[in-house]
């Protein structure tokens, strides 16, 4: 059976880079019925928070990444890597290695001095010299000095590299934890990952990989090297590009479906389509169709697609979305009833949630228009045809289609264009020109609070 994983290092936030190699070894996993597992990798004491962790648990559950197994927590399989390093000493597969920090760094300088590859020498390989008391060894791992590492990769096709290039990985570290290399290959063969589908910025760690896999006789999986996600400027994206990690999506507003599609089509595609549904994906999703090539992150595609489904979205959970975003702002806020309408309103209007928030203000408190409005919309010659409105609101049942009828007739009364008065009266009651149908705005707004603000303009 097809096993995929998803195995970030808990040391910030959830990145849109690795959300999206998640979204696709969740999408194999699912598209071949196979099993997903997530698997964090804490073995760096140093970087890793409970933080991230969480950080990382909640971005897979908004984004509907659920997996069959996991989390699995590498800390917590400590035993499990020292078992097997133990057991490639024993084999005369690994050994260990007393070189100081310092002893490596003069070798290294020499090296660069030299103008050769800065690389382990192999010093304590087969060393008969007698350890140096009080040093707790690494353990390094038997490169095979001939051969190759070869392997096909999904993505990028054929890979080898010849193992002299290599040198003598360390697997354990002095503190007993494993380095990635070794913890990776462990986890990946104690769990049955059959396809690792990840960054290719860890392409080059494949063949150290494969060559520990053949040590211990086991079957070596399928690789697909996902290329990277660059900025518009065509850097590796990161902080500098603004927001990149998941949950900032989610605190603006953005929906999970929304991000969903977006990170599918950052590297992947399926002909012409641009929107389409997690199942969807599901369906359509190969490996062989991932591009070859970087993919850029563009914010204003992302935000457009979040548009759509804002557009489609149910009003009930706009409503739950958007009120948190409203009570941050301290309004008083109107029964559910009214939230829907407001929601439904304005959802067209805007791309992210918190946008909705922010101009739908005026359903809430009034807005004094700023002078220039004023100025362009308050001539002296408009002025008692808003006090003749002002006089027939008041007298109406409070009803859309009652306050258009009113507002029309007295468009034709003072022969006049719909706009030379739907203008200053959006801008006396919203305090703004750009809103939905005025007539629906009125209605929302309600009678008494309509005609309080158009007279406190008036006055
Ligand atoms: N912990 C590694 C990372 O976050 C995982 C790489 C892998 O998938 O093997 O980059």
């Amino acid at each position: 059976m097809v096993k995929t994983r998803f195995a970030p290092s808990p040391t910030g936030y959830l990145h849109i880079g690795g959300a999206r190699t998640a979204l696709f070894s969740w999408a194999f996993a699912r598209k071949l019925g196979g099993k997903f597992i997530l698997r964090i990798e804490d073995t760096d004491l140093e970087r890793s928070t409970q933080q991230s962790v969480q950080a990382i648990l909640d971005g897979m559950e908004w984004l509907g990444l659920n997996y069959d197994e996991g989390p699995y927590y590498q800390m917590q399989r400590l035993h499990r890597y020292q078992e097997v390093a133990e057991q490639l000493l024993k084999q005369g597969l690994a050994y260990h290695c007393y070189a100081s920090k310092e002893e490596l760094d003069a070798l290294r300088e020499q090296q660069r001095q030299a103008g050769l590859k800065p690389r382990y020498d192999g010093r304590w390989r087969d060393s008969k010299q007698t350890p140096p008391a009080g040093v707790t060894p690494v353990v390094r791992f038997k490169t095979p000095r001939e051969g190759y590492a070869a392997f096909n990769d999904l993505v990028k096709g054929k890979i080898a590299v010849a193992n002299h290039e290599l040198d003598d990985l360390v697997i354990m570290r002095s503190d007993g934890t494993p380095t990635y290399n070794f913890g990776v290959v462990l986890d990946d063969l104690d769990m049955g990952v059959t396809h690792v589908i990840r960054g290719d910025d860890h392409v080059n760690n494949t063949p150290r990989q494969i060559n520990i896999l053949k040590a211990l006789g086991a079957t070596i999986p399928q690789y697909a090297h996902v290329p990277m996600i660059l900025g518009a400027d065509g850097e590796r994206l990161s902080k500098r590009h603004g927001a990149v990690s998941v949950t900032h999506y989610r605190d603006l507003g953005y929906l999970p479906e929304a991000l969903v599609n977006y990170l599918a089509r950052l590297g992947w595609s399926h002909g012409d389509e641009e929107i389409f549904s997690q199942e969807q994906l599901v369906e359509w999703f190969d490996l062989a169709t991932i591009n070859r090539a970087p993919a850029k992150f563009n914010p204003e595609k992302l935000a457009w697609l979040n548009q759509h489904y804002l557009k489609i979205a149910d009003d009930v959970r706009l409503v739950e979305l958007a009120t948190p975003f409203l009570q941050a702002r301290q309004y008083d806020l109107p029964p559910e009833e009214k939230l829907l309408q407001i929601v439904h309103l304005l959802k067209e209007r805007v791309s992210t949630v918190e946008e909705l928030a922010n101009v739908s203000t005026y359903f809430f408190k009034a807005i004094e228009p700023i002078a220039a409005l004023k100025e362009q919309y308050f001539s002296p010659e408009i002025r008692p045809v808003l006090e003749n409105l002002t006089d027939r609101l008041a007298q109406i049942a409070w009803q859309r289609a009652a306050i258009h009828q009113e507002i029309k007739q007295i468009v034709v009364d003072h022969k006049l264009k719909f706009p030379h008065l739907a203008m200053p009266l959006r801008v006396m009651v919203t305090g703004g020109t750009q809103t939905p149908a005025i007539d629906a705005v009125l209605e929302l707004i309600g009678q008494e609070e309509t005609l309080r603000r158009l007279r406190s303009q008036l006055d």
